[in-house]
């Protein structure tokens, strides 16, 4: 280990490593030190996020399957099946160990990038201690660092002696046990994810939400048929309006006290995981000795992602307001990595544009605004949709419910933003991004040849659908009519 370095990288994860790698690779003579507390890659977004919850999914969409083999002329001989828990933790743990090595790999491979297991915080503007896992401590000077220390989920505060017993992802992922029954705090992505991952393991989810909505910031046309599919499923409660008072040991299990609609109630869970929220991992961090300014909600950056401190950046989920998704971290790291290099006219991630999708059942994905983002910003658009039950591979896959939306500019035609509800929509949503980031107007998609019988047709099919109709009212206009005889009608 070295005493100085040009670039201290704080964070394993998505929003760390790809910017000591980057920097490593488009300077070989920069020192660089990578300090995790893990000493692993990946971040949370590897062991305890992304990851883990899509590796469920997958073994809980093949249950869902098997329900509706008879749809495409299968019958099962024996009406059941066997869930072997052993085997589902074991493929986490390889696929896991798979990715984190091949990071690693990648990183050492480099060459000028020292991966340390350690935990750091700041000593001056410019000298970070850190503490090794034996406990001893050492400091570190930098030119430049990169703060990338992500978030951890926030555990609301109760009365009770139970409420010690709350576990989070962290936990759950950790110890990777399917509990008889399990009360989820929160109606977000996260919460929703779990409940339905583990409702299809057969676990009893209670679902506590403190609004009478789920998903509240998701537009609600969409939300709307998760919230359908979570009443329909036998296996979740959900307990709207709800304010949790406090959790009690009760035997081997947890009593949680409620209000809901003004009446104080009781329930016994096994287990409770929290999903109410994230707060960013940076209480260790002394960031006042490095002059970085910081709030509730995370780390103060400027648009390039500089903090107060000049010479430190911050990115991902630890930096106040920034989108918390592993994808919007690794696109900003790009750019930051360049910034390492210059003094001034830094570049700026703009995440307009960004794009997303919630592994619920079936998937919600979104690039750019949706309808109600375009009215609340007073944008002249039109907003239409195409439903997939009229698609073709949607038909054949017996997954034809849900739609594709388009937001679309009504002067320029250019889509502003696609909302699509599909079991499969994480499978189109990168064409989605795609459409909205290079601001494609529809007839541009219609010029565009897709394959057939594939789910991205519907891109197609809605942007005629819509063309169609405005050139339908461009013709009942008996001025435009002549104007039109020379131009192509759709
Ligand atoms: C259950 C769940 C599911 C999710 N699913 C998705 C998804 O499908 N798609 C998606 O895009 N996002 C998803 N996310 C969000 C995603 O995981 C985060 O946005 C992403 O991990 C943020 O990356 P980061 O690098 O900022 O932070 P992290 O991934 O949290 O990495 C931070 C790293 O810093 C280390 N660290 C912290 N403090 C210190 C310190 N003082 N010294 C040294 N090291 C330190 C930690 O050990 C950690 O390795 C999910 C999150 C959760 C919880």
């Amino acid at each position: 280990m070295k005493e100085h370095y040009d670039l201290v990288v704080i964070g394993g994860g998505p929003a760390g490593t790809p910017v000591a790698m980057e920097v490593a690779k488009l300077d070989p003579n920069k020192s660089i030190a990578l300090i995790d507390s893990l000493g692993e890659l990946g971040g949370e977004c590897l062991f305890q996020g992304c990851i883990p919850s899509k590796i469920l999914e997958a073994s809980a969409k093949h249950i869902q399957e098997l329900q509706n083999l008879s749809d495409f002329g299968i019958e099962l001989q024996e009406k059941h099946y066997a869930l072997v828990w052993e085997k589902i933790k074991q493929r986490k743990r390889e696929i896991l160990q798979r990715r984190t090595k091949a990071a690693k790999d990648v990183a050492e491979g480099i060459g000028n990038i020292e991966i340390i297991k350690a935990q750091a915080s700041f000593c001056s503007k410019n000298t970070i201690e850190i503490v090794l896992e034996d406990n001893t401590s050492l400091e570190i000077t930098f030119d430049k660092a990169v703060i990338a220390t992500g978030s951890k989920a926030y555990i609301p505060t109760y009365k009770g002696d139970g409420v010690s017993e709350i576990i989070t992802n962290v936990e759950f992922f950790a110890n990777m046990e399917l509990p008889k029954d399990l009360s989820i705090i929160g109606g977000g992505a996260i919460a929703i994810e779990f409940a339905q991952i583990l409702a299809a393991f057969g676990v009893e989810i209670n679902l506590f939400i403190r609004d009478d909505m789920i998903l509240k910031n998701i537009d609600t046309k969409a939300s709307d048929i998760i919230l359908k599919k979570l009443e329909e499923n036998p296996k979740i409660n959900l307990l709207f309006e709800t304010s949790i008072e406090a959790i009690n040991r009760q035997n081997d299990q947890l009593e949680i006290t409620y209000i809901q609609n003004g009446v104080k109630k009781r329930l016994l869970s096994t287990k409770i995981l929290s999903a109410a929220g994230r707060v960013a991992n940076i209480s260790h961090l002394n960031l006042e000795k490095a002059g970085v300014e910081y709030v509730k909600k995370g780390i103060v950056v400027t648009k390039a992602l500089q903090t107060t401190n000049k010479n430190i950046f911050a990115n991902g989920d630890v930096v106040a307001n920034f989108p918390k998704f592993a994808h919007t971290a690794q696109y900003a790291s790009h750019l930051l990595a360049q910034n390492i290099f210059l003094e001034h006219n830094f570049f700026k991630p703009d995440f307009s544009k960004n794009s997303w999708v919630l592994f619920s059942m079936p998937n919600i994905a979104s690039a750019g605004l949706s309808a109600e983002e375009a009215k609340k910003q007073n944008l002249d658009v039109i907003v239409d949709s195409f439903s997939f039950n009229v698609e073709a591979k949607s038909q054949i896959e017996e997954e034809d419910y849900g739609y594709v939306e388009y937001v679309v500019e009504r002067s320029s035609k250019k889509i502003l933003g696609i909302t699509i509800v599909h079991e499969e929509a994480n499978a189109i949503a990168g064409e989605a991004a795609l459409i909205v980031a290079k601001q494609m107007n529809l007839r541009e998609l219609i010029d565009t040849i897709h394959p057939h019988p594939t789910l991205s047709e519907a891109f197609v099919m809605l942007a005629k659908q819509m063309m169609g109709k405005i050139m339908l009212q461009k013709l009942q206009n008996p001025f435009m009519q002549s104007l039109l005889r020379l131009e192509r009608l759709i």
